[in-house]
């Protein structure tokens, strides 16, 4: 008996694979993740590295399907505003459980089933007559399980919660991520260059690196969730006549309302002031972006700007404008090797504006060459999230543990 198993997501996966082999125990069990419905395409990264991660974890072997969007888009066009368990999910269902069957078949399995069936918001009806449908005459059985009965689905979540997977907060795609979310979905809809404090890309890297230091060379990894006041850059810029002046955005600047015109009144040190609106140009040597070394609550609106372009701001009008965003946000902290280390040493796993920041290469290199301190407990490293906005995580981390972390330093990492 050989089962290719649909998997949409790891929360899902979790419970249902381990059951699945406990109820199975003589069969090949395949899983093939299979979700091109998922929008954008960074939740879709994150939920196939957490998928990746457990089925290393319960070692299964895993494949992946393209993510043929466009596809999708097109099968469920029509039907867009349909709740969700309406029309659009069941052909949501049999679009991806049809690709299955040819995987599946492909693969020489014998029968199908899919994680969606531990989803409590699916319908489980819909599911088996989808499951049922697509494989009719494909010589293929659909095994219409039901693990959430029984305290499945709390077993489930107490799972995911041990072994800290990525819980989505929307079905997947993005027709229900604007009925789930109810509008505030502006920043699940954005694809940041690099990898910004409390974004998918920043929380995918940190789930990279588990992936490696867990699975690929077998040291252990610790997650916490933390929350933070996130500063959002929407647009910003600041020009001279025709001009526009390079600039880094400080964090924490406040917004402009409608386009600032406004004249320098005079430089102290190497901060620029003007006549309106609390403008400021801090001039720099580089044109690159600062961390902050103390999280701001607020601050006058503040472009960072080449000391090259002093002269034409101190003798012209500029005129600004600038859209930030300030709200709650969550990010998290990743730690390999043991609380218990001699030294904890943190890096940040964001970038800052101008994409800087450490690579996954870099950071695979480190594990690789300081393995056995780390196993030993001579040291662990840290991998912090929204650490360019004064390092929230940091402070969480040690309030929490009661353990201090020092920074590494760039060129100690390479
Ligand atoms: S809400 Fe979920 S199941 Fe329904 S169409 Fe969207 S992704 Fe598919």
């Amino acid at each position: 008996m050989k089962i290719l198993v649909h998997i949409c997501c790891a929360p899902d996966a979790v419970y249902f694979l381990k059951r699945l082999r406990e109820d199975y125990p003589n069969a090949q069990i395949v899983g093939f993740f299979y979700d091109p419905n998922i929008h954008p395409y960074e939740e879709y990264r994150l939920r196939l590295l957490e998928t990746e991660r457990i089925c290393k974890e319960l070692n299964i072997e895993l494949y992946e399907g393209e993510y043929d969007l466009e596809n999708w888009l097109s099968a469920v066009r029509g039907y867009e505003d349909q709740p969700e368990r309406g029309k659009r999910c069941e052909i949501c269902f049999d679009y991806r459980l049809a690709r299955s069957v040819e995987f599946a078949q492909q693969m020489g399995a014998t029968h199908l089933t899919t994680t969606l069936l531990m989803s409590p918001k699916k319908e489980f009806n819909m599911l088996r007559e989808s499951g049922r449908r697509v494989c009719e005459g494909k010589g293929l059985e659909f095994l219409a399980l039901d693990y959430r009965k029984g305290g499945g689905t709390q077993e489930m979540f107490r799972l995911s919660k041990e072994l800290e997977i990525y819980h989505q907060d929307y079905c997947g795609c993005i027709y229900g991520l604007f009925k789930q979310k109810k509008g505030e979905i502006q920043w699940d809809l954005v694809s940041f260059s690099g990898r910004r404090p409390g974004s998918k890309e920043e929380l995918a890297f940190i789930k990279e690196i588990r992936l490696f230091a867990e699975q690929e060379i077998g040291l252990a990894c610790r997650e916490w969730e933390f929350s933070f006041l996130n500063w959002k850059l929407i647009s910003g810029k600041i020009e001279v006549g025709n001009q526009t002046v390079p600039s880094f955005v400080r964090p924490y600047s406040c917004s402009i309302k409608g386009v600032l015109k406004a004249d320098p009144l005079e430089r102290v040190g190497n901060t620029i002031y003007y006549n309106k609106g609390g403008l400021k140009v801090i001039l720099t040597e580089y044109m690159r972006d600062e961390p902050l070394e103390q999280m701001d609550v607020l601050c006058d609106p503040t472009f960072m700007v080449p000391m090259e372009y002093e002269e034409l701001l101190m003798k012209n009008r500029v005129v600004a404008t600038l859209q930030t965003e300030i709200s709650p946000d969550k990010s998290i902290i990743l730690l390999v090797g043991s609380l218990e280390a001699n030294t904890i040493q943190y890096l940040p796993a964001d970038t800052l504006q101008d994409g800087r920041g450490i690579s996954l290469e870099n950071v695979k290199e480190l594990l690789r060459r300081d393995y056995e301190d780390i196993l030993k407990g001579n040291r662990a490293y840290m991998f912090v999230g929204a650490s360019t906005l004064g390092n929230p995580g940091l402070k969480y981390f040690e309030e929490r543990t009661g353990r201090k972390a020092t920074p590494l330093l760039c060129n100690q990492a390479s």
